[in-house]
């Protein structure tokens, strides 16, 4: 008999299967699709020789992760290539941009420069310490004692509106309009409170590690981490979708990287009704409309300093992003959404064949929502780049709908696997989070803290709650 099962090979799946197999544990992944790696994938979506990342292209959160740092992931062909500039944030006049170091970024923002330091500087200072914090679940140790202060005054900053935030410590609109946009990877509302922890967090993780891509696509991120679970003896089988506990083999525990949803119609009554009431009551997110394309050159940005980044902010003034982000809260596509695009090829020759270019943008959307934002979106970057649109070889949509195709994970679009409002930030998918109340039945993916985003955190803790209570 197995250990254990791990259902899904997103990079939370892997990293729960690599935590077990680390301990001793005989484990093997089950996933769905034909190829590995969930939200790590990349697939030549438009033409031969175009790499595209089929879901997630910038990795902050993998370069951060205090689990993937303590693997030998390059010994297995991964390797982040770091843009010269992370992020740049165009404006109707100039860019604002995010560099690696924030006295450097401060210089670009003006009246705002003093201020951005004094906001950045102690946490870019504790960027390790931080990450570990905000990337794991709520507890109380030695160190958050010893680092009270720093955690009380983050705290205090992070729990509040991004618009708050940036309008009571900045005064002009460039530095309001890199908090907001970074703000928006919350998929959330601006106004909402906790909204101002997804910006400090992103700056400061641009600032500390870079917002780099992976060379090849994110696909390299899956495979090392299979390269790596193999290793210690792990195995995985691709095309093997589990629709109920029949599908898989007899184990010790199983740890599921799906989401409630998927969760209750596999388990069935293995989980008793007053458990499964609270994950029926767990609230998914909005959702994204993806575009990738095949260009025959670079993006023709009006500044070309912008082909120095690896990530661009698309919608212009603080107000702008927030009108996109608050029509979507109200299940309203926006006329002029918030744009997040990544031009990988202009770092990573394998992405494209000589001389030509990928590009990854996607915009948020009601969840689910059926219309079709691609001539939207593609204003955003006319504006800012006039002329894009005769460079477009060939493109890829993704709706909604195909989002949660390629990933079922990904409910009517929903990339972070459930809402990360703070009701639902710290207890997720329930107040057990990894746990259920059956000993064998334990859940990995970004529906548990600390949510989305390619760091293989979510695993790493709940294979180590899976190890506490069934194996020991
Ligand atoms: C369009 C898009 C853009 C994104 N951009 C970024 C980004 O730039 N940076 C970043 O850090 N994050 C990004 N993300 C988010 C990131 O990809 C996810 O948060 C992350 O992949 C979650 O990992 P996971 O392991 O929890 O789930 P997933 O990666 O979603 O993996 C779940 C796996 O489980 C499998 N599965 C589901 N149901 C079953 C079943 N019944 N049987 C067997 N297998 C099953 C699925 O096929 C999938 O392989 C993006 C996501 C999307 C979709």
């Amino acid at each position: 008999m197995i250990d254990a099962v791990v259902i899904g090979s997103g990079p939370n799946g892997l990293a729960a299967a690599i935590r077990l197999a680390q301990a001793g544990r005989r484990v093997t992944v089950l996933e769905a699709n034909d190829t590995i790696g969930g939200g790590a994938r990349s697939a030549e979506l438009t033409r031969p020789g175009f790499v595209h990342d089929v879901c997630s292209a910038v990795h902050p959160l993998a370069v951060g992760s205090a689990f993937f740092r303590t693997l030998p992931l390059e010994r297995y062909g991964l390797e982040f290539i770091q843009p010269p500039l992370p992020l740049v944030h165009p404006l109707d006049g100039s860019g604002v941009e995010l560099r690696r170091s924030f006295v450097e970024t401060s210089d670009g923002l003006g009246v705002d420069a003093a201020a951005y330091r004094r906001l950045l500087s102690p946490l870019v200072r504790n960027a390790d310490f931080l990450m570990r914090q905000f990337f794991a679940p709520l507890r109380v140790t030695p160190a958050t004692v010893t680092h009270s202060v720093l955690l009380a005054r983050f705290g205090l900053m992070a729990i509040r509106s991004a618009v708050g935030l940036a309008k009571s410590a900045f005064k002009d609109a460039p530095a309001r309009a890199l908090l907001a946009g970074l703000a928006a990877h919350s998929i959330q509302p601006l106004q909402n409170l906790s909204t101002a922890g997804y910006g400090l967090m992103l700056a400061m993780s641009g600032h500390a590690y870079g917002w780099p891509i992976a060379r090849g696509g994110s696909q390299k991120i899956a495979d090392a981490l299979v390269a790596h679970l193999n290793t210690l003896g792990g195995t995985i089988e691709t095309k093997r979708r589990v629709e109920s506990l029949d599908d898989v083999p007899k184990a010790r525990v199983y740890v599921f990287d799906v989401t409630p949803r998927q969760l209750l119609a596999i388990t069935g009554n293995a989980l008793p009704d007053a458990y499964r009431r609270e994950l029926t009551r767990f609230r998914y997110g909005a959702g994204v409309f993806k575009l990738d394309w095949a260009l025959d050159a670079p993006v023709p940005w009006r500044d070309p300093r912008w082909l120095q980044a690896g990530t661009l902010h698309l919608a212009g003034t603080m107000e702008e992003v927030a009108a996109s982000e608050a029509a979507v809260g109200e299940a309203h596509p926006a006329e002029a959404p918030f744009v997040l695009l990544s031009q990988p090829s202009l770092f990573d020759a394998t992405r494209a064949p000589a001389g030509k270019h990928t590009l990854w943008a996607y915009c948020h959307v009601p969840n689910g929502s059926t219309v079709d934002m691609t001539s939207r979106i593609e204003a955003q970057i006319e504006r800012f780049a006039p002329g894009f649109k005769n460079r477009i070889l060939a493109r890829s949509v993704m709706t909604p709908a195909d989002i949660e195709r390629h990933n079922a994970n990904c409910i009517g679009g929903d990339i972070n696997g459930g809402s990360g409002d703070l009701r639902q930030w710290f207890l997720r998918p329930t107040w057990r989070r990894y746990a259920t109340p059956n000993r064998q039945i334990y859940i990995c993916s970004s529906s548990t803290p600390p949510t989305g985003g390619v760091h293989g955190l979510c695993g790493y803790f709940a294979a180590n709650v899976a190890l506490r209570h069934a194996f020991r």
